[in-house]
């Protein structure tokens, strides 16, 4: 094995992945170490995001969303279906084939790029000197021009609830359920507890999130988060705001938790409990003491703008530094750093970060929401369209929901665009892109759009800003 790279890559998540890949193709000689190992024993590229995070909960979702409307949705339409039934291990079943292909999928890409894939943990020395542990042997050191950090996060633990077998399980174990969890109790009604919440729940689990903050979803605009909160509320998911958890305790098969909110201390039985409270940097084991490599005072390893480190030719990527938790972040920063090493200039641009909340209707949104707005003292201007005003909607039976549109209000300049409605994820894209260029609601609003589709919405909201949607009432009215 050479013991000599151009750049070495240590963590082969999406970050991590991504960055080995492109610096390939950039004609560097590149090895990317990573140490996860799957349930069987074996080595998998692909990080949190393939093994344990993004893939295998869209998996859940999408199988759990296709029952459910099934079971309830499909009667409206004209299809009778009879005796639907959830086969939980099988749907597990499922999910393990996909992470298995695409994990399977990215030690291919590594290789077909001509990566040096190894299998095992590295720690980062003085002078880029890489310690490299494989799975099985002995240690060897490696040297590059360059090292790129990719270690990811781990989930957050919280000492009044241990992990305890399969009943207090963190959101990996949460994806392997083997049956439906009559009474389901969640710690944290983030993304992760509001995904898998929703699972489950469609799957017939009694839901009860427990959540510490007085507020719902407070990184997503107002209105959407307010018409999540409804519709999570009639799906049957018992969201709790203000409640603190205190401790827990397994008695038998079930697990009682204790929290306290405004009206006191209360406590709740479960069959299973799930602790999604978040997500924190991963760097265990991973830096010498002379590695000239900085952490932050929230754990993170400490960047630029860039993801320069304070240590000269390493760089870091992913969840491993500050900003969203978020793969498709942490790809373009692997990317960028790649081609900055290569000679080459890109940013990212960190103001057009697509965020989605995978639940049923899915929520999304890029840019600043209007409360951020109100409090940095912008003049914005507001175009907001409701899904049940959109044909194509009322065609699928998906008229929850709204698209929104905030404005600058002298240069008509896109701020943020936020929405709440079936295929959300897909139709951030546009708005991601839109912003990307820079658009203003009146460009938005002179670009055709095809009839009939949901996108449509995201049309009409742009034309709101100004007062010429053509399927609402507007409120403001102005001449073009
Ligand atoms: P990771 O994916 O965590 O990868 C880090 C890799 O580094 C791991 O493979 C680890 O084994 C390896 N490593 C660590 N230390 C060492 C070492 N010393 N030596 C060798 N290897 C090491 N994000 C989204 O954008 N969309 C989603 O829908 C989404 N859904 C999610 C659902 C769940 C349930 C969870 C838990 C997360 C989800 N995320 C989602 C977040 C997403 O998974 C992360 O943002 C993403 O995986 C971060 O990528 P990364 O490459 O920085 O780190
Ligand atoms: P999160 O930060 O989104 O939510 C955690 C929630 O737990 C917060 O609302 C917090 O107030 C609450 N909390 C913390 N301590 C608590 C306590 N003791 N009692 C009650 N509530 C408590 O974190 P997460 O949902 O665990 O997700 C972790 C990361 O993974 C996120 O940063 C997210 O970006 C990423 N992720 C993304 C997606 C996606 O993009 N669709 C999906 C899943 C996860």
């Amino acid at each position: 094995m050479a013991t000599k790279f151009d750049v070495i890559v240590i963590g082969g998540g999406p970050a991590g992945y991504h960055a080995a890949i492109r610096a390939a193709q950039l004609g560097m000689n590149t090895a990317c170490i990573d140490k996860w190992l799957n349930p069987a024993g074996a080595p998998a590229f692909g990080g949190t995001c393939l093994n344990v995070g993004c893939i295998p909960s869209k998996a859940l979702l999408d199988a759990s969303h296709k029952y459910i409307d099934a079971k309830e949705g499909f009667s409206d339409l004209g299809i009778q279906v009879a005796d639907i039934a959830i086969d939980v291990p099988a749907m597990i079943d499922h999910k393990a084939k996909i992470v298995d292909n695409l994990t399977k999928g990215v030690a291919g890409l590594l290789k077909t790029n001509g990566v040096t894939a190894l299998e095992g943990r590295a720690s980062l020395h003085a002078g880029r000197s890489v310690e490299f542990t494989p799975h099985e042997g002995e240690t060897t050191t490696l040297e590059a021009d360059h090292v790129i950090i990719a270690t990811g996060s781990v989930p957050v633990d919280i000492p009044p609830c241990p992990l305890i077998d399969d009943i207090i399980v963190d959101s990996t174990g949460a994806l392997e359920l083997q049956s439906v969890p009559k009474r389901l109790g969640i710690i944290g009604a983030g993304v992760i507890g509001l995904e898998l919440g929703s699972v489950w729940s469609r799957l017939g689990s009694e839901v009860v999130i427990l959540e510490a903050l007085e507020e719902f979803l407070p990184m997503a605009d107002k209105n959407v988060s307010r018409e999540a909160a409804k519709q999570f509320k009639k799906q049957g998911m018992d969201i709790r705001l203000g409640a603190l958890v205190t401790g827990s305790s397994v008695k038998g098969k079930k697990v009682e938790v204790s929290y306290s909110d405004a009206e006191g201390e209360k406590t709740e039985k479960f069959d299973k409990l799930i602790v999604a409270v978040g997500r924190r940097p991963y760097t265990e084991g991973l830096l010498a003491v002379d590695s000239g490599v900085n952490l932050d005072e929230r754990g993170f390893v400490f960047v630029d703008d860039h993801c320069n480190t304070d240590a000269p030719g390493v760089y870091a990527v992913g969840d491993v530094v500050r900003g969203p938790m978020l793969a498709h972040k942490g790809m373009e920063e692997g990317i960028m750093v790649a081609e900055r090493i290569a000679g080459y200039k890109p940013q990212v641009n960190y103001d057009t970060v697509p965020s989605v909340v995978y639940t049923h209707p899915e929520i999304a949104w890029v840019g600043k929401t209007e409360q951020e707005l109100k409090a940095s003292g912008d003049i914005y201007k507001v175009g907001n369209f409701p899904m049940a005003a959109s044909g194509r909607a009322m065609a699928s039976n998906e008229t929850v929901g709204l698209i929104k549109v905030l404005a600058d209000e002298m240069t008509d300049r896109v701020l943020g665009i936020h929405m709440i409605c079936a295929h959300a994820s897909e139709l951030i894209a546009e708005a991601a892109i839109a912003m990307e260029f820079e658009t203003s609601a009146e460009d938005l609003g002179l670009t055709m759009f095809a009839h009939p589709t949901l996108s449509e919405g995201l049309h009409e909201a742009a034309l709101a800003v100004s007062g010429h949607a053509i399927h609402i009432a507007n409120r403001r009215r102005k001449q073009p």
